[in-house]
């Protein structure tokens, strides 16, 4: 499908929610200009990029997806706003997303569904189906997603492009809003994973302002990506195929792309070995009770106070009660209450320890799997999702369903660990694309762009 085709004119795919076209422009012509005139420029300079909008932006509005804070414009740059500024990369827009993050399909936007640009009647997968749209469709280069759980890797998936997600602290998380703190990371969605690469190295790095930045620089990732694509550029890697995430339950054409990426990747001289994570099984609930604990703590602060949003009660009297009851009921939707009240009852006194507390244990239990897998190889390999993308519509009414999309992608976000998706061709059974998942130990993010740029 040629890149015409997919990007529709710009329309149907309603992967921004807004677009800076006009500023965009003028960066760009400053960039050229700076270049005519001689002057020294970082090496993507003029490159344009997407940013997801649940990053902050001045400048442009920020909503999260969400009733809650249309409108609302923030009045300082997250720290990958700023680092993406200083490389002079002009930002095309923000990109649309489930409310707050939460979802694997954009269908939980307030504004209306991403499609996506394969097949129109399908998701774009979630929670960043706007970047990912808008990167497949070639109408943007490269994009900013964050992933929680999985949401920049799966849309990358389902719309065969490249989402990385960096380990834990080593992308600043000052100015993303947040979902679940303690598994929130920003990363890139390109069409090439020497395109990640590069960005990785932009937006990566120490932040004083993100109590849990790892004081370290960034990269270099290009080179090792450059070392991966050379021929024979994997010989000497260990790559273990997690058992527990592949087989039973994945779709077939999934299954055979994940095959045939295992024989090019022996092609390109890296040795494969099958390895056990039994905990795996486990992580999607811990990580259900754990995200949506953190989740009614991190959305509590939308009181129509604060924030965006204030909405008086109908009748009655006027109490801060009341309005916030207003605000809330009007300014969330349905997936958003509902893990709210997940988290709140998880928490809550006499049943924390039943469900908060076993979850963190199940976690260290995950966080033990790739610790005693790392032991035996480099790098971990699954598929990325499970299916490929399914219909809008689906299983917007099943939310369990839609949450086992995410079996695969959750266990480094409770981990820490970084994890690529990279295309892996598509599925023969519909013609849809398929993405392989690479995870590495905690701050090796390096090696998923050898082993990523070895596959592409
Ligand atoms: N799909 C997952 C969820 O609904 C992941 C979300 C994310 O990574 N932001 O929680």
């Amino acid at each position: 499908v040629d890149a015409e085709d997919r990007s529709l004119g710009k329309t149907g795919l309603n992967a921004f929610l807004h677009v800076n076209a006009e500023q965009a422009l003028d960066d760009a012509r400053q960039v050229d200009a700076d270049r005519a005139a001689g002057k020294q420029l970082p090496p993507l300079a003029g490159v344009p990029i997407a940013v997801k909008d649940l990053i902050v932006t001045t400048g442009q509005p920020t909503t999260a997806a969400s009733r809650m804070l249309e409108g609302w414009m923030s009045p300082y740059d997250a720290t990958v706003v700023q680092k993406i500024r200083e490389a002079r990369l002009p930002i095309l827009g923000k990109t649309n997303l489930d409310e707050f993050a939460m979802g694997s399909s954009t269908e939980h936007s307030a504004f209306g569904c991403t499609r996506n640009p394969w097949d129109l009647d399908r998701i774009p997968g979630g929670s960043g189906g706007g970047s990912a749209a808008a990167v497949s469709a070639f109408q943007a280069p490269l994009a900013l997603g964050t992933d929680t759980g999985g949401s920049i890797r799966q849309p990358a998936s389902v719309t065969g492009s490249v989402g990385v997600k960096p380990t834990y602290g080593s992308v600043s998380r000052y100015g993303v809003i947040a979902m679940a703190s303690s598994l929130d990371q920003v990363g890139p969605v390109t069409r090439t994973v020497r395109d990640a690469a590069a960005l990785h190295e932009v937006i990566g790095g120490y932040d004083a302002r993100d109590s849990t930045s790892i004081n370290e620089p960034a990269g270099p990732y290009l080179a090792e990506a450059e070392k991966g694509a050379t021929e024979g550029g994997l010989k000497g890697l260990k790559i273990g195929v997690v058992k527990e995430l592949t087989g039973d339950g994945f779709q077939s054409g999934v299954s055979q792309r994940f095959q045939e990426s295992l024989e090019l990747l022996r092609a390109a001289g890296a040795e494969i070995v099958e390895v056990s994570t039994p905990h795996f099984d486990h992580a999607l609930g811990a990580y259900y009770l754990i995200m949506a604990s953190e989740v009614s703590s991190n959305l509590a602060k939308y009181d129509g106070v604060r924030f965006g949003l204030r909405k008086l009660p109908e009748e009655g009297p006027v109490t801060i009660e009341r309005v916030m009851s207003a605000t809330r009921a009007a300014g969330f939707g349905p997936e958003a209450k509902r893990r709210i009240i997940l988290g709140t009852y998880a928490l809550s006194a006499g049943y924390y320890d039943a469900y908060y507390g076993s979850a963190q244990k199940v976690r260290t239990l995950v966080q033990r799997d790739f610790t005693n897998a790392f032991e035996q190889v480099d790098v971990l390999v699954s598929p990325t999702s499970p299916t490929t993308a399914f219909k809008l519509g689906e299983k917007t009414d099943d939310p369990v369903s839609m949450y086992l999309n995410d079996i695969a992608t959750i266990p480094t976000n409770l981990a820490g660990v970084p994890a690529i998706s990279v295309p892996a061709g598509l599925a023969p059974e519909n013609g849809l694309p398929v993405g392989v998942q690479f995870m590495a130990p905690v701050k090796e993010d390096a090696r998923l762009y050898r082993v990523g740029a070895g596959l592409e």
